[in-house]
């Protein structure tokens, strides 16, 4: 970036009484992460890359059963309800639930699960592991904010601009703070898979470990102080729609708005061919309707200068739907066709609801602060430091 719009990047956070006296607001130190939540495991090897590990079966009042040494290995198995500790080939132990903790100040475990055979990931911290259906459940107990750096990785990838990871730093802790009872009866706080936020394992990458110590302990609050929903997807084609119109409730901090940033980014425009009749078929059957000669020529010359929310006049027939069942990559599209073929061709990528990604990084990149591209995407907000305790 030039020196002239780093010269004009003023970081802004206001700091509301509200979040000073609001005892409400604080953020957990350490948060339990599931992590391989999308695979079965049934064996698993574990090698620390940096400290040294204790492993206790159960609770850590009980004498650690084993330690593992930097560039040490063990093997977990599971084996019915219980998990089978293995260090070179020999079974050192049989027990319920596997506790392992660094012992040093900087600990890294690397973990590759052996069946089924998946790409390995490093993690930083702790982890628990017990056996649920038959499967290891492994879940990473982590510092917050390394949580945070390793959401920013795995949601927008590296080479972007400092304020971006800024801004995403700063949605994937409200995201946290906000959610973090979301898988409580499975006694964890969150998954690793995009149901709650991707997180496939630690950052070593400094520019995202930077952003994360730059707005560190910063959330985005709504008007009643309470953190907000901080959606958001990967480019929205030109206009970000309102909540209630994807979802049941209209909040009024996911507003839509007018963004020109994105449009020549990769998301931007897209083209998707499927026959006539599948659409007409489906529109048909699903609606349980008959559609007229006009009816039809309305639905194959349907064409979205700015967003609308349904392909018929009548507004029966949700966009949303013919997104999800024809897998678009957006509900902003506009319908040509071509002999029996009809040609979608749309505009952005992903529910457009929030932050459009590609958005806020092309903003980032024109200098503008993390707080105005924040403001700009999410309404009636205000940015809030809290509880910065935790600090290394
Ligand atoms: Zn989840
Ligand atoms: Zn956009």
């Amino acid at each position: 970036m030039n020196n002239f719009y780093r010269f004009i990047i003023i970081v802004i956070i206001s700091f509301p009484l509200i979040a000073k006296g609001n005892t409400n607001l604080s953020l957990p130190s350490k948060i339990d992460i599931r992590i391989f939540s999308g695979s079965e495991i049934n064996e698993i090897n574990l090698t620390s890359l940096e400290g040294r590990y204790l492993i206790y079966s159960d609770n850590e009042t009980n004498e650690p059963l084993l330690s593992v040494r930097k560039f040490a290995s063990i093997k977990l198995r599971a084996k019915d309800s219980k998990i089978l500790i293995i260090r070179r080939d020999t079974i050192i132990q049989e027990v319920s639930k596997v506790l392992i903790l660094g012992g040093a100040f900087n600990n890294i475990m690397l973990l590759n699960p052996i069946e089924p055979d998946l790409a390995f990931r490093m993690y930083d911290d702790d982890f628990v592991i017990t056996v649920a259906d038959g499967k290891l459940k492994i879940i990473n107990i982590v510092a917050l904010e390394k949580y945070i750096a390793g959401v920013v990785q795995s949601e927008s990838g590296f080479l972007r601009h400092a304020v971006y990871y800024q801004v995403q730093a700063t949605i994937a802790r409200t995201y946290a703070f906000k959610n973090i009872n979301r898988h409580e009866a499975q006694g964890h706080n969150l998954c690793d898979q995009v149901h709650c936020q991707a997180y496939y394992g630690r950052t070593g990458y400094n520019p995202i470990i930077e952003a994360v110590n730059d707005s560190r302990g910063t959330i985005i609050i709504d008007n009643n102080s309470q953190p907000v929903n901080t959606v958001y997807h990967a480019n929205c084609g030109g206009e970000t729609i309102n909540s209630e119109d994807i979802w049941p409730q209209a909040l009024p901090y996911l507003r839509s708005v007018k963004d020109t940033f994105c449009l020549n980014s990769p998301g931007a425009r897209w083209e998707m061919k499927i026959s006539i009749n599948d659409l007409l078929r489906f529109v048909e059957s699903t609606y349980k309707i008959k559609l007229s000669a006009s009816e039809k020529n309305h639905i194959l010359t349907f064409t979205q200068d700015n967003r609308k929310l349904h392909l018929d006049e009548n507004k029966k027939i949700h966009l949303r739907q013919i997104r999800e069942n024809f897998k678009l990559r957006s509900t902003f599209f506009s319908i040509t066709t071509e002999n029996d073929t009809i040609i979608f061709r749309g505009r952005g990528f992903g529910h457009g609801v929030g932050l459009c990604q590609e958005g806020a990084m092309k903003m980032a990149q024109y200098g503008f602060s993390k707080e105005y591209i924040i403001k700009y995407y999410y309404k009636n907000i205000e940015l809030v430091v809290i509880d910065d305790f935790f600090a290394n």
